[in-house]
């Protein structure tokens, strides 16, 4: 077993990494990391459990610490507020360990994979260009790999099939975003109930930048080399629990239709698939003919919430091809987004290397 410390343990994001690890047949949770506020207290006090499976015993009793912990692990999942996440992740970089992460301060860094595995996993070569070094001056071992904005992961799934079959040339997405994406209390209830807010801070660009680097390839000389893909967003917070859906309008090279779009979308074959990677769903593209799919309710927790719907494929007079896509945004767009990108680091390899670096 690896051994994992969750930076950012007590947050939405924290305690779904702490229900999704529970079991895992990789890791192994030693270290739960928060605020001041929170250090020094057991979990279970700490933390306003809101999950929905009771919290396990054993993690309930850990007490949490602060960020200056050093606990004897190889890995840390980060779901750390972004106010803190960048000096944060430096530092424990630098201090050897692999940061698995889902906070936005290195996403857009050239140095750090931003990464899906079944849309991009040889980004994971960014990785050697990165040079952390411990306060002896010698490399540290530590990297930092991040996971896509929540809502950035459900439209790039749909458009890297796409993209391989004719070429997105332009996208304009519409997002309607789930309450727990905004973390925990998040929005406050009287601005959600029966309300929809037509702003979540920073969301557009990061659905416009993101999506650019995902479908991006390796240059010469191992950097990324952006798509060209021109993508416009606007974006909505929603009264739904979990789910973020999204309305996507493309143009596509080629113009095909909507039944060649859906014959893309069917045919796509995961690249992951064979290979033992224990959060990978059996289906990470679901597609469906149901003219009221999909829905939050019965679709955002397909495949442990790891798998991603489209429906509603049509002809867009506009702009080609329309359809709607619906991700789990703390599961497929964070915590379960970050454990398969740090199952695939242990596939390649890339973990387990700070005792041999110390
Ligand atoms: P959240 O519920 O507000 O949790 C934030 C976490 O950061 C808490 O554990 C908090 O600890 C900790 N924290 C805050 N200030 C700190 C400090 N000064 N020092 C150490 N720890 C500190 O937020 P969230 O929704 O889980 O999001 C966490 C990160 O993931 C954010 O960067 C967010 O943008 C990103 N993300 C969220 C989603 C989503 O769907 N929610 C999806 C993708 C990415 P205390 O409890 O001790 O304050």
């Amino acid at each position: 077993m690896l051994r994992v410390a969750i930076l950012g343990a007590t947050g939405a994001v924290g305690q779904t990494f702490v229900r999704l690890l529970s079991g895992h047949p990789l890791f192994e949770i030693v270290s739960l990391v928060a605020s001041e506020r929170s250090a020094g207290k057991p979990y279970r006090e700490a933390a306003h459990w809101i999950q929905s499976e009771p919290l396990d015993d054993r993690i309930g009793d850990l007490v949490v610490e602060g960020i200056d912990a050093a606990p004897d692990a190889d890995l840390a999942f980060s779901g750390l507020d972004a106010s803190v996440a960048g000096e944060v992740e430096a530092d424990w970089a630098r201090r050897g360990y692999a940061v698995v992460s889902n906070a936005r301060n290195y996403r857009m860094d050239p140095t750090v994979p931003l990464l899906i595995p079944e849309v991009n996993a040889d980004h994971i070569a960014l990785i050697d260009r990165q040079d952390w070094r411990g306060a002896d001056g010698q490399p540290s071992g530590g990297f930092i790999v991040t996971n896509p904005n929540c809502s950035t992961v459900g439209l790039v799934m749909a458009l890297k099939p796409l993209h391989d079959a004719f070429g997105v040339e332009a996208a304009h997405v519409v997002t309607m975003q789930a309450l727990s994406g905004a973390g925990y209390p998040g929005v406050a209830s009287l601005d959600a109930l029966g309300n929809v807010v037509p702003y979540i801070g920073g969301e557009e660009d990061k659905l416009t930048t993101e999506t650019r680097k995902l479908l991006g390839t390796l240059g010469s000389t191992g950097e990324v080399v952006e798509a060209e893909a021109v993508v416009s967003a606007q974006c909505n917070r929603v009264p739904v629990m979990d789910g973020h859906m999204e309305a996507v309008s493309v143009r596509l090279a080629g113009s095909p239709s909507a039944a060649d779009v859906a014959d893309a979308l069917r045919s796509w074959e995961s690249p992951l698939a064979g290979r033992d990677l224990p959060t990978a769903p059996a289906t990470p593209l679901l597609v469906t003919d149901d003219p009221t799919a999909p829905q939050p309710r019965t679709h955002v927790h397909l495949g442990g919430g790891m798998t991603v719907t489209v429906g509603r494929i049509q002809d867009c007079q506009v702009l080609g091809v329309k359809f709607v896509v619906l991700s789990h945004n703390t599961v497929r767009g964070a915590a379960g987004g970050a454990i398969l990108n740090a199952e695939l680091l242990h596939a390649e390899g890339r973990l387990g290397r700070r005792a041999d670096a110390a």
